[in-house]
């Protein structure tokens, strides 16, 4: 059994490591609290954080997000049910990419009766210990639950990942269609309910079949993410989106951008594309450049986001057929 020694609270959720697993011990007793973190001690690497309040124990979770929380709920100053609950519900609200994290709760408790205990397992505990505990037990579960744990931050973080390539054009490293197709379709809801514009440019390089035919497919690929990279800085609002359409072919969207704002852009990414001067002998004036058709609408609940394409493609085309190398403005 565990024996009471003094021991000081260890109370520094800024030393955790992102990858050190860290104990979260609430418990009123500060006996016990030294008793418990002593013990884990025996583990090696871990970082214990220790408090014997409610409302601190929760604001410790959130900024330090601890790898398993050892509660005591027969305590009287903080309701464990309530803070186990209050937990998981931050846990839920708080989920990255689509995934919840969760973090296995332990209950220390003297009482063992089984209502007691499904009403823990109810509020979001995981597992009960009997005070006084045995070291051994401790250390046991504490081992078990860890492993559990980081697993599954791992999991989450895989997931993370591959929710952040399944946006992202493989050659380019920007978002790609299926992102672009989303992002559409949010940003024409969000400006109909705002009551501002909307604007979409399409950017397509000019003779591109025959840079690849002259220079190889290689060299191709390397002329597109260069002038992926260049329409991308050419774009400094965080609201706006440039994603791969397609092919040779680029698409802005540009929320809560009228129509002049959105030819500024379109003729700030033509000229930063221009500005790489990669040699087309083939190309305008002998060097890569890029034709862009601007499109731009007040939103409304009767049309929908697939007008405003047509219209951008209809600006490029109108691009494509006066010479290339410049940007065409459509009004809807
Ligand atoms: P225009 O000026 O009218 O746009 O002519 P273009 O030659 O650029 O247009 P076209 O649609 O005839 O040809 C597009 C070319 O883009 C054909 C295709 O080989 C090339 N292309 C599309 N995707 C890729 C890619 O991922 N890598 C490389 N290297 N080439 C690509
Ligand atoms: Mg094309
Ligand atoms: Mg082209």
């Amino acid at each position: 059994m565990l024996t009471h020694q003094a021991y000081p609270t260890i109370f520094d959720p800024a030393a955790s490591g992102p990858t050190r697993p860290s104990v979260l011990v609430i418990d009123p007793s500060a006996a016990n609290r030294a008793l418990i973190c002593e013990c884990l001690r025996q583990l090696p690497d871990i970082q214990t954080v220790a408090t014997g309040d409610g409302e601190q124990a929760l604001q410790i979770f959130r900024d330090a997000w601890p790898s398993l929380v050892l509660l005591d709920i027969t305590q009287q100053h903080t309701n464990g049910l309530e803070l186990t609950q209050k937990i998981r519900a931050w846990e839920q609200s708080s989920h990255e990419a689509g995934v919840s994290r969760w973090t296995p709760i332990v209950f220390l408790s003297s009482v063992t009766d089984e209502d007691t205990l499904a009403q823990g397992i109810l509020a979001g505990g995981d597992d009960f210990l009997s005070k006084p505990v045995s070291e051994v037990v401790l250390l046991a579960k504490v081992r078990a639950m860890l492993r559990i744990s980081i697993r599954q931050q791992e999991i989450c973080e895989v997931h993370r990942r591959l929710k952040e390539i399944a946006i992202l054009d493989g050659l380019t490293g920007i978002p790609n269609r299926r992102h672009f197709d989303d992002t559409l379709q949010v940003e024409w809801k969000r400006c109909l309910r705002n009551e501002t514009p909307l604007s979409l440019i399409l950017g397509d390089i000019d003779f591109f079949k025959q840079f690849n035919d002259i220079y190889g497919h290689q060299a191709g690929d390397s002329c597109l993410k260069a002038v992926a990279n260049s329409l991308s800085e050419s774009i400094f609002r965080v609201e706006d989106t440039l994603a791969r359409y397609g092919g040779e072919e680029f698409v802005a969207i540009l929320p809560g951008t009228d129509a002049d704002g959105a030819h500024a852009v379109a003729e700030r990414m033509r000229q930063s594309a221009r500005d790489l001067c990669i040699p087309h002998e083939r190309g305008v004036d002998g060097q890569v450049s890029c034709s862009f058709g601007v499109a731009s609408t007040l939103p409304s609940a009767e049309s929908g986001p697939q007008h405003l394409l047509k219209t951008a493609d209809n600006s490029l085309y109108a691009a494509k057929t006066a010479g290339r190398n410049r940007v065409i403005l459509n009004l809807e």
